[in-house]
Order: structure tokens, then sequence, then C-alpha cells
């Protein structure tokens, strides 16, 4: 869905050429994607890759130098941050320390002048959203973290923004009230109807909040797809290195033909493009990595391999295998228990690797470079 959504229908958002840069420093080039009203896309990178930048220009809080911001028919390139009605929530939870939990929450609507009843209204209705029914009198010191980041975020969301920007939001929490919280906010989201950008470096925050992820590199947009295209079908070998684990094998192409080590066979779908030509890397992801006994190995498609560390990651093993037919390259292969249960492995045991074809990622060797 990038470009246009529906044809003729203006997206919620359309952010189209926007560059910038600091001095000589270029953090954004020519970058462009449409949000659609009620989705909840990321934009996903390494740090310094210009997220934050974009999402600060969104806002109205950073000024382009070149490009446009679009909301349905309206040009907001130039409207000052309060006009274009956003709501913000940045990493740090930013409360004010000297308010309670109801003052800091009704700060959002001060300038609205709405009636004591209504702002006793909606405070009580975001308070039940967020969970901290009762708490209103309590001050931010007397809350966890996880807790304070909800009452920012029903902050933010109190005057009904048409947008809501989120920054890293939930990065300064530990991880099991991130995972909790993540689940808070993109139920809130969908029952609100809320369209949402949120800021991560993490790429399993993104894949499993977004409906869309927009991942970046370089200042420059690299993919924009749902969370399964940007996993199962990157489409350059730093999308496909950033998110999750590949083996990268080195690999050839030629008349469609994808020869890895002792393996050859038409390059797979949507790879088979003119790009990927001569020499290429081929990835496989560890999970798409089968063992089995040594003895089925005699078919060609299984190549025989040996078991070199076994590590124990708590939903799953991660086996680490030296496989001679493809030069010696050392591949992952991951494990569930059901997998161990079928087929105990150990350090030193010989084994069979299936590689399925068609879940090979080809990318063109020139882009070795991306991977970091
Ligand atoms: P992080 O997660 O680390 O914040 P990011 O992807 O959000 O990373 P940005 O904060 O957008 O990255 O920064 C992109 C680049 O622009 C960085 O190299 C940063 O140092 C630079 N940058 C950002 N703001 C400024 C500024 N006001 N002046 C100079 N350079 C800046």
């Amino acid at each position: 869905r990038q470009g246009n959504g529906h044809a003729g229908a203006a997206p919620f958002l359309r952010v189209a050429g926007i560059d910038k840069h600091f001095g000589s420093f270029q953090a954004l080039s020519n970058v462009t994607l449409d949000v659609e009203a009620g989705e909840f896309v990321c934009f996903l990178g390494p740090s310094g890759c210009g997220k934050s930048t974009l999402l600060r220009i969104i806002a109205g809080l950073e000024r382009q130098n070149a490009g446009t911001i679009h909301s349905l028919d309206q040009d907001i390139s130039d409207l000052p941050p309060a006009q274009r009605q956003f709501g913000i929530l940045f990493q740090s939870y930013a409360l004010f320390p000297n308010l309670n939990v109801r003052e800091n929450i009704v700060y959002g609507l001060r300038n609205r002048q709405l009636p004591a009843s209504e702002i006793d209204s909606r405070l009580h209705e975001l308070l039940e959203l967020i969970d901290l029914k009762g708490s209103e009198k309590k001050y931010p010191a007397q809350l966890s973290g996880g807790q304070q980041q909800r009452v920012a975020l029903a902050r933010a969301i109190a005057p009904s923004p048409r947008l809501l920007l989120l920054d890293e939001p939930l990065s300064a929490l530990d991880a099991k009230v991130r995972v909790h919280l993540r689940q808070q906010i993109r139920d809130l989201q969908r029952r609100l109807g809320l369209t949402t950008i949120m800021v991560t470096h993490d790429q399993e925050e993104a894949l499993s909040m977004a409906d869309r992820v927009v991942a970046m590199r370089d200042g420059e947009v690299e993919q924009i797809g749902t969370p399964t295209a940007i996993y199962h079908t990157p489409r350059s070998l730093f999308v496909a290195g950033f998110v999750g684990k590949m083996n990268i094998f080195p690999g050839h192409v030629k008349a469609g033909r994808l020869t890895v080590g002792s393996l050859a066979f038409p390059v797979p779908a949507p790879y088979d493009t003119p790009e990927n030509q001569g020499d290429v890397l081929a990835c496989l992801r560890p999970e798409q990595v089968r063992l089995c006994a040594p003895d089925a190995t005699a078919s060609g498609e299984i190549l025989p391999a040996q078991v070199t560390h076994l590590e124990f990651l708590g939903s799953f093993w991660r086996a680490s295998l030296i496989v001679p037919a493809l030069g010696n390259a050392e591949m992952s292969a991951d494990l569930s228990s059901r997998d161990m249960a079928d087929l105990p492995v150990a350090v030193g045991d010989h084994v069979g690797v299936c590689l399925p074809r068609e879940r090979f990622a080809v990318f063109p060797l020139a882009q070795s470079g991306q991977i970091r």
C-alpha cells in the first residue's frame, strides 16, 4: 500500500520528498510515505537513521529543508505544532512532578475551555482506558515507570488528537512492563481508532505492534510493508539483517538459477529480478532450517552437517552447524522443544540439514556493505 491508499481519496497523512540536513549532515533524504486513517505505523531503524527527526518534522517541531506534509487535502508543512492537533509522547515520561495524576492528565485539556463536568467525565474515561482508576490523587513519584508512561499517554490523548506520535515510548521501561504496555497501547489505539506513528529501534516491538513498518537506514526509507512482508520478504540485505537473524551464504545466479555450494535451483520469487545476477548473497532464517538424521543425506537435497554449538534460549534452541557442502559455511538452525524431542541433538553430532529453497532471500553481493 505504499503510494496511493485508495484511488482518488487523499491519505490521512502524506509525507512527500522530505529532506533534512543539520549543517552539512544529511539526516533525511527524499522520504516519502503515506499513513491511512486508523493505521498504526512504526518507523524502525538503528540509532541515528533519522526516525526521530522524521517524527519531529511531522509534529512540526522541526522544519524540513525540502518536501511537504499533507493531512487529507490540507498542506500542513508550515503549520505550527499546536495547530496540527497531534498528540506527542516521548521516551521520558515528562510528567509534571508537582502535579497529581488528575492534574497531569487534564493539563492536556487546559486550552479547551470545557465545563468542569465534561473534564471530569473525560478524565474518568481516560483513567479507565489506562487502567489507573482510583489513582488520580497520586503524584508521579508514587507510580512505577510503566504507570507514569500510561499517565503520559492519557495526557497525550486527552484532547482527542487527530494523530498520535510516539517516540520510543517504551524504551525506558523494563522488559516485562514493556511487553504489557505494548499490548495496552495497541488495544487502546484500536479501540479509539487513533491514527498512530511510533518510532522504535526495537524490531520485535515494531513487528508486534505495527500495521505497517517503515524500515529506515541512513536517512532513507528502505522498505514499507506489513510486519510479515518485512520479515519474510525483506527488500534489502539491510532489512533482512536488521529484522531478525539471517544465515548468509555466498551464491551465484546464472540464467535464473541460484547456486549455493552444492545446491542449485531456480531463484525463488520475488527475488528473481535483473539485479540478482552473478555474485549474490543467499539468505535463510534459522527457523527455516530443518535438521534430520544423517542417513537422510543420500538424496543430495539434504546436506551433511556437524553441530558445533548449542544454545538454550528458553522457548527454542539455536544450533550452530558446519556444512561442508556449503564451503564449510557456519550456519544457525533454530529448534523448538518439539524439534528437539523428535531429534535430540548434541554438540559434535553429525546431522542432515534441509534448506527449503523457496525460503531463500537473494541480494546482490554489492549490498554486503549494508550489514554492520
Ligand atoms: P535515535 O534513536 O538514536 O534517536 P534516530 O534514528 O531517531 O536515532 P535522529 O535522532 O533522527 O535519529 O537523528 C538522525 C541524525 O541526525 C543523527 O546522526 C543525529 O546526530 C543528527 N541530528 C539530529 N538532530 C540534530 C540537531 N539538532 N543538530 C545536529 N544533528 C542532529
